[in-house]
């Protein structure tokens, strides 16, 4: 049995309506902005419950385009978790602002929430927190701590589309939330894209600008801007998928719950879940400590597991020169050692999240 961690032609359930729209987008040859982008952000905000949606070119750029239209720039610190994915602390650095991370909790693998204050100093301008592996950063102690010290909330909501926590959507509790659409997450294009959605009409606006070379009519130019656009057709593919995708969230919690039970009794530990929040499951990791042992078990049983993200940020070559690269983060150290995905798709049969549970018992059974 072959058990793939992705299967993406099976993300058209509408297929044949799909490429009639593009067919149509095509030979219109409305190719940037237009009403294809306008009606995804629409549909997009309605979905997630906020004021504003603005369609970038990825979720690197919504990070970085964000953060800039907040003011955040040189002479500022973003605190942001240890535990990320590289673009997180690299957009910090686009902005010209520096990065400060602070460890990960081991159970939530989200940011320590007991370390965040500490971190926090008189340069802090931002929170930074990364809804990691689609599990929902619970928002309120981070707020209060942002209120409290008058800080901007900017929330990395990446890998968390259509996650919620107390009733809300991820990205929707911050100043501003960033999301991606690269093939790999949970609502795809078919190549690069990103979102931001926020409250304010004031930086919404100023984003539509900065998105499109600073352009704020015709031939006049207010701001410094990036040309990072959601491209027409990529809002097209996004527009046909997004009804599906509350679906086939629920349909990996299903899965994620199946693993949970079938695995319930091995040394190994999940990434904690509250019952009163909705995961989004674009990762389904394991902790255990004979980690490249096992992806060697399973990948030699045909299940697809792998490792993401085995270097810690602090470790990364292209931040060696950071103050960060001489900090501890020992959490954020032992995720990298210690965690495995294993394949967990929507609609993925149950048969074979039973055949890949039983290979990480076998996996056991045979080495104690
Ligand atoms: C994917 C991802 C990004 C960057 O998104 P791109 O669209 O690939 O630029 C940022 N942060 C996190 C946590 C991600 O998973």
């Amino acid at each position: 049995m072959k058990i793939a961690r992705y299967d993406y032609a099976s993300q058209f359930p509408d297929l044949d309506q799909l490429t009639e729209r593009l067919r149509d987008m095509l030979t219109r040859g409305h190719y940037v902005l237009g009403e294809e982008v306008e009606a995804f952000e629409s549909a997009l905000a309605e979905y997630l419950g906020c004021e504003h949606a603005i369609g970038v070119n990825s979720g690197t750029d919504a990070l970085i385009l964000s953060m800039k239209a907040l003011g955040i720039g040189p002479g500022d610190e973003v605190v942001t978790q240890a535990n990320t994915f590289h673009a997180t602390v690299l957009a910090i650095l686009w902005t010209g602002a520096t990065p400060v991370l602070v460890d990960a909790d081991l159970d939530t693998m989200g940011i320590d929430l007991d370390a965040l204050e500490g971190a926090c100093g008189p340069r802090t301008k931002a929170l930074l927190p990364v809804h990691l592996y689609g599990r929902p950063t619970a928002m309120a102690r981070i707020q209060a701590l942002a209120d409290e010290r008058g800080l901007l909330v900017v929330e990395d909501a990446a890998q968390a589309i259509g996650a919620r926590h107390a009733g809300q959507r991820a990205g929707t509790f911050g100043a501003a939330g960033c999301f991606s659409f690269h093939p790999s997450k949970n609502l795809a294009a078919a190549g690069d894209g990103g979102a931001i959605v926020c409250a304010s009409r004031e930086l919404a606006d100023e984003l539509r600008i900065t998105r499109s070379l600073g352009q704020a009519a015709a031939n006049h130019h207010t701001h410094i801007g990036l040309n990072s656009k959601l491209d027409a057709l990529q809002a097209v593919v996004l527009h046909s998928k997004l009804p599906h995708l509350d679906g086939w969230n629920q349909s990996r919690r299903e899965l994620a719950s199946m693993y949970r039970e079938a695995l319930a009794d091995l040394p190994l530990a999940f990434q904690h879940d509250d019952p009163a929040d909705e995961h989004a499951y674009h990762l389904f990791q394991v902790r255990v400590e004979r980690r490249d042992a096992l992806v060697e078990h399973l990948k030699a049983r045909g299940v697809d597991a792998t490792v993401r993200y085995p270097v810690p940020i602090h470790r990364q070559p292209a931040f060696a020169d950071l103050p960060l690269a001489q900090g501890s983060f020992p959490v954020a150290e032992r995720l990298c050692n210690e965690l495995l995905t294993l394949p967990l798709r929507p609609n993925m049969p149950a048969e074979e999240v039973a055949y890949a549970a039983d290979q990480v018992r076998e996996f056991f059974s045979a080495n104690g």
